[in-house]
C-alpha cells in the first residue's frame, strides 16, 4: 500500500501541530511583496515577522506552501527532483525555539514519523556552524561520517538579494548506502536527494550585502513534499508519485503512448507536461493572467512551452474528437482533480482556469505554425551559412526578435529549438533588439504623456494597448533570476 502524497502532507502538519505549531493556510503564489515575483518558499508570507516589521500572531506555525521556482524550469524532467511548481512543507519559529528543537524534530519526523532508516539519512551544516554539528552528533547521535560541512552556496540560505537569511542545515536521503562513506558526495544526485532544509534565520541581508543580526532568532524550514513522496513511495523520481503521475498518464493517453514503453526523450516531454500543467493551473487560479510582463510572462511561457511539448509528442486535438481543439485543458482537468488538498479553491475556479488556458493555447497555435516554418528556415539558413564560412552556427538576435515579437515565441523556446539543431543564439543581439523596442515604446509613452498631461498615471493604461515589448527586458531579468 502506498503512502499517499496527501497523507504525507497531513502527517507533517499534524506532527508539528502536536508540538505547539498553529496550522496556517498556504499563501497565494502571488506574494504580497514587491521584491519577489512569485512565492518561492514557505517563509515568504512570514518575511515581515522575521524582519520585526509586524508582530507575530503565534510563536510557532506550520504550513504546506505552494511554490513556483522558474529558476528550475530547465531542470524539469531532466533531474528526478525539480519542478517549477511544488509544495514546501514547513515549520516556523518566530523568536521562539531555535536550532536544538528544529534539529531534533526534523530527525524525529524523518526517522520515526516517516520511518526513514537512520543510516540512510545524511546531513549538512554550514562550514563554521559548530553548534549545529554538535547537536546533530552529540544529541541526535548522527555519526560524523554522515555530517558534511558545506560552504555558502549550499548552506547559507537567502530568500533573495536582500532580506532575512541565515546558515542552514539540510537532510539528505541515501539511495545507495552500500556505496559506503568514502568519497560520498551529497551533490551526487544519483545517490542522494536533499529533502529538508532547516534555516537558522538570524540575519537581515542589507542592500550593501552586509548582514545585520535580527532582533530575534527564528526557524524557517522547507521539506519538499514531492521528494518525500518519491522516497516513501519508492519510485525513481518525483514524477512517478501519486501527486503527478496521473497527469502524465492523461498526457500519455492523448499522445497515444505508454510512459513506460516510450523513449527517453518522450519521457522528458511527458514530465514537462506533468510539471507545467500543475504550475499553470495554480498560477491562473491565483489570478495570474498570461501577458508579456512579469508573472504573466511566466505563465505564458509555461503554456507555450507546454503547447510545443505536446506537439512534439504528437498530440493533436482536444482528446474528444475535435482535431482543431485545445489539448491543455484536458490535461489541466487532471491537475485540477488532484488539487483538493493543495488548494481547496481551485475546483471552484476550474471553469475560469480552463477557459483562460484554452484561449491562450488557441491564440498561440495560430501563430505557432507560421512561426515554426519560419524558424526552421532560419535555422537551415544559419547552418548553411556556418558551413560556408566554417563558423559555429548561430541564429542572429534579429531573427530571434522577429520570432518573439511577431510570432510570440518566448526566446527560451527559440533557444531550446535551436539547440536541438546545434545552433546557438546571439543573446546580446536579441537583448539589443529588445532594448531598442523598449526605447521606442518609452518614446511613444512619453509622447502620450505630453498630450494627456503629466498628472495621469499612464502605466495603468499600458497593458491594454499593444505595448507588447514594454518592460519585458527588465521583467525577463526578474523571471530568470
Ligand atoms: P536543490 O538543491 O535540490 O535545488 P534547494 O537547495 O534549491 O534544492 P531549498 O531552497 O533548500 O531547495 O528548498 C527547501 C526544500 O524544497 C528542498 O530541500 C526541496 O525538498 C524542496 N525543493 C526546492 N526546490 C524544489 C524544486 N524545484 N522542486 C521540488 N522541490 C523543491
Ligand atoms: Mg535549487
Ligand atoms: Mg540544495
Ligand atoms: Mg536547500
Amino acid at each position: 500500500e502506498i503512502v499517499s502524497g496527501d497523507s504525507i502532507r497531513r502527517r507533517f502538519l499534524e506532527f508539528y501541530a502536536a508540538r505547539g505549531h498553529k496550522v496556517l493556510p498556504s499563501a497565494s503564489l502571488v506574494p504580497d511583496d514587491p521584491t519577489v515575483l512569485l512565492t518561492i518558499a514557505g517563509m515568504l508570507q512570514f518575511k515581515p515577522i522575521f524582519l520585526g516589521k509586524v508582530p507575530r500572531q503565534v510563536p510557532r506555525a506550520t504550513t504546506a506552501q505552494r511554490c513556483i521556482r522558474t529558476n528550475d524550469v530547465e531542470n524539469v524532467g531532466r533531474t528526478a527532483r525539480h519542478h517549477t511548481f511544488f509544495e514546501m512543507l514547513g515549520n516556523f519559529s518566530f523568536g521562539d525555539y531555535f536550532k536544538k528543537e528544529a534539529i531534533r524534530w526534523a530527525w524525529e519526523l524523518s526517522t520515526v514519523e516517516f520511518g526513514l532508516p537512520a543510516d540512510r539519512v545524511w546531513v549538512s551544516v554550514y562550514e563554521d556552524d559548530d553548534e549545529a554539528f554538535e547537536i546533530w552528533h552529540d544529541e541526535v547521535g548522527v555519526p560524523v561520517e554522515h555530517i558534511k560541512r558545506m560552504g555558502e552556496d549550499d548552506n547559507f540560505w537567502t530568500s533573495g538579494v536582500t532580506g532575512p537569511c541565515g546558515p542552514c542545515s539540510e537532510l539528505y536521503y541515501d539511495f545507495h548506502p552500500e556505496r559506503g562513506y568514502a568519497n560520498a558526495d551529497l551533490g551526487d544526485d544519483e545517490r542522494f536527494i536533499e529533502f529538508y532544509n532547516l534555516v537558522f534565520m538570524q540575519y537581515n541581508k542589507k542592500d550593501d550585502g552586509s548582514l545585520e543580526p535580527l532582533k530575534q532568532k527564528n526557524i524557517d524550514t522547507g521539506l519538499g513534499l514531492e521528494r518525500m513522496a518519491q522516497i516513501l513511495q519508492k519510485v525513481p523520481n518525483n514524477y512517478k508519485t501519486d501527486l503527478i503521475y496521473p497527469i502524465i498518464e492523461k498526457a500519455s493517453e492523448l499522445a497515444n503512448v505508454s510512459y513506460e514503453l516510450t523513449d527517453d526523450r518522450s519521457k522528458v516531454n511527458l514530465k514537462i507536461l506533468g510539471d507545467h500543467l500543475r504550475a499553470i493551473v495554480y498560477l491562473i487560479s491565483d489570478g495570474v493572467v498570461p501577458s508579456n510582463i512579469g508573472r504573466g510572462y511566466v505563465v505564458r511561457r509555461l503554456i507555450r512551452r507546454a503547447v510545443r511539448t505536446g506537439r512534439l509528442l504528437g498530440i493533436k486535438g482536444d482528446g474528444r474528437g475535435n482535431l482543431e481543439g485545445a489539448f491543455l485543458p484536458a490535461i489541466a482537468e487532471k491537475a485540477i482533480e488532484l488539487s483538493t488538498y493543495v488548494d481547496v479553491d481551485v475546483k471552484d475556479r476550474a471553469s475560469r482556469i480552463l477557459e483562460e488556458l484554452k484561449r491562450e493555447e488557441l491564440r498561440f497555435v495560430q501563430t505557432l505554425e507560421r512561426g515554426e516554418k519560419l524558424l526552421d528556415q532560419m535555422l537551415a539558413d544559419a547552418l548553411l551559412k556556418a558551413q560556408e564560412n566554417k563558423t559555429v552556427p548561430c541564429l542572429s538576435g534579429k531573427d530571434a526578435f522577429i520570432l518573439y515579437d511577431t510570432f510570440g515565441f518566448p526566446v527560451e523556446i527559440t533557444t531550446e529549438v535551436a539547440e536541438e539543431c546545434g545552433v546557438s543564439i546571439d543573446m546580446r543581439g536579441f537583448d539589443t533588439e529588445m532594448e531598442n523596442q523598449r526605447r521606442q515604446s518609452q518614446a511613444a509613452h512619453n509622447a502620450v504623456k505630453l498630450e494627456v498631461g503629466d498628472s495621469a498615471d499612464l502605466t495603468k493604461d499600458v497593458p491594454n494597448t499593444e505595448f507588447l515589448g514594454y518592460e519585458t527586458l527588465s521583467s525577463r531579468a526578474v523571471v530568470e533570476s
